[in-house]
């Protein structure tokens, strides 16, 4: 193996990302938010959108867990799992203004599992730890040849492919190997480090076996926007999905609108269903809604879908 992590740090030398912002940094929070954000979201579109304005909003772990919970979410707004958000910031008022180096004192803050935990103490603290991610898992069962791998096992395996000589290079480098030579839709094994050694080398693609995929059920509903003396109807939802986000009434058969004007219709694709929604305008006043004028719900967190409506709304008004 020692031939095989040589060659490896010469291809990472040579090819690595690393001019990554979060790599440049040595600063535990700023290298956290990056690990929250990129837990479900593709580096491109961290780095594109997210990144950088949710840092200049709360510069430091202190300014996070001074700001409301609608200011967190305003600047997550878009980027989705909007748990991470209300988990980063839970977790930076727990804190006290350190983030924690031990993997057992960061498993207990809100939102951070063992993956997250090993990530975090290996990028900000550089504990010598193996790192797990979608890249490491998918390197780890085509090298070992596992179709099919539980955490536990992955875990061992995990282990025993760590370099423990050199560990802060040897997790910056799988991380950039899964991206860009063992990619989940291709696998350029001729230039990669392990191909000696990998054990999926003749048919890359068959390991991890895929699962099969279950097609997308779609939700279909209404959105009905109030208005009232000028104002717009909303409510901050307080349901599991979209937590915090501020939405316009939503119905499933809505018996009012009869009485209402039709402005379109959206389609809205989350990660476990398909959402199509006929957006209405109604005049008229709802109770248990907050009434906003159009520049204050420019200022909350909408979900995609209400923004969509929003934009419809604004469409109707020209
Ligand atoms: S040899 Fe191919 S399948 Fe094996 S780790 Fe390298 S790129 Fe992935």
């Amino acid at each position: 193996m020692k031939k095989a992590y040589k060659l490896f740090y010469k291809w990472y030398e040579k090819n690595g990302r690393h001019d990554l912002p979060w790599r440049l940094s040595s600063d535990p929070y700023r290298i956290w938010v990056s690990e929250i954000m990129l837990q479900q979201t593709q580096v491109k579109t961290v780095l594109a959108r997210f990144y950088f304005p949710f840092l200049k909003a709360f510069p430091s772990l202190e300014t996070l867990a001074n700001a409301s919970e609608d200011e967190v979410l305003k600047m997550w707004e878009g980027l989705g799992y909007y748990t991470r958000a209300r988990n980063l910031h839970k977790s930076a008022k727990l804190c006290a203004s350190v983030l924690p180096q031990s993997v057992h004192e960061l498993t207990a803050l809100p939102g951070i599992g063992r993956s997250t935990a090993h990530a975090i103490a290996a990028f900000a603290y550089k504990t010598p730890l193996p790192i797990m991610d979608a890249n490491v898992k998918r390197i780890l069962c085509r090298f070992y040849g596992l179709k099919k791998a539980g955490e536990k096992l992955l875990w061992e395996k995990a282990y025993d492919f760590f370099d423990a000589e050199h560990p802060y290079d040897f997790n910056q480098a799988i991380m950039d190997l899964g991206a860009s030579v063992c990619m989940a839709k291709a696998a350029l094994c001729h230039e990669c480090p392990f191909a000696s050694l990998c054990m999926a080398v003749d048919d890359p693609l068959a390991y991890p076996q895929k699962k099969v995929k279950k097609s997308t059920p779609v939700r279909r509903k209404q959105i009905v926007i109030h208005r009232h003396q000028g104002r717009f109807a909303l409510k901050q939802r307080d349901t599991r999905f979209l937590n915090g986000l501020w939405g316009f009434s939503e119905y499933e058969q809505s018996d009012a609108i009869t009485t209402t004007q039709k402005l379109g219709e959206i389609v809205q694709v989350y990660s476990h269903f398909r959402l199509e929604a006929e957006v209405y305008l109604r005049q008229a006043h709802i109770e248990e809604h907050e009434w906003f004028t159009l520049e204050e719900i420019n200022k909350l967190a909408l979900s995609r879908a209400d923004h969509k409506a929003l934009a419809l709304l604004d469409m109707s008004e020209k």
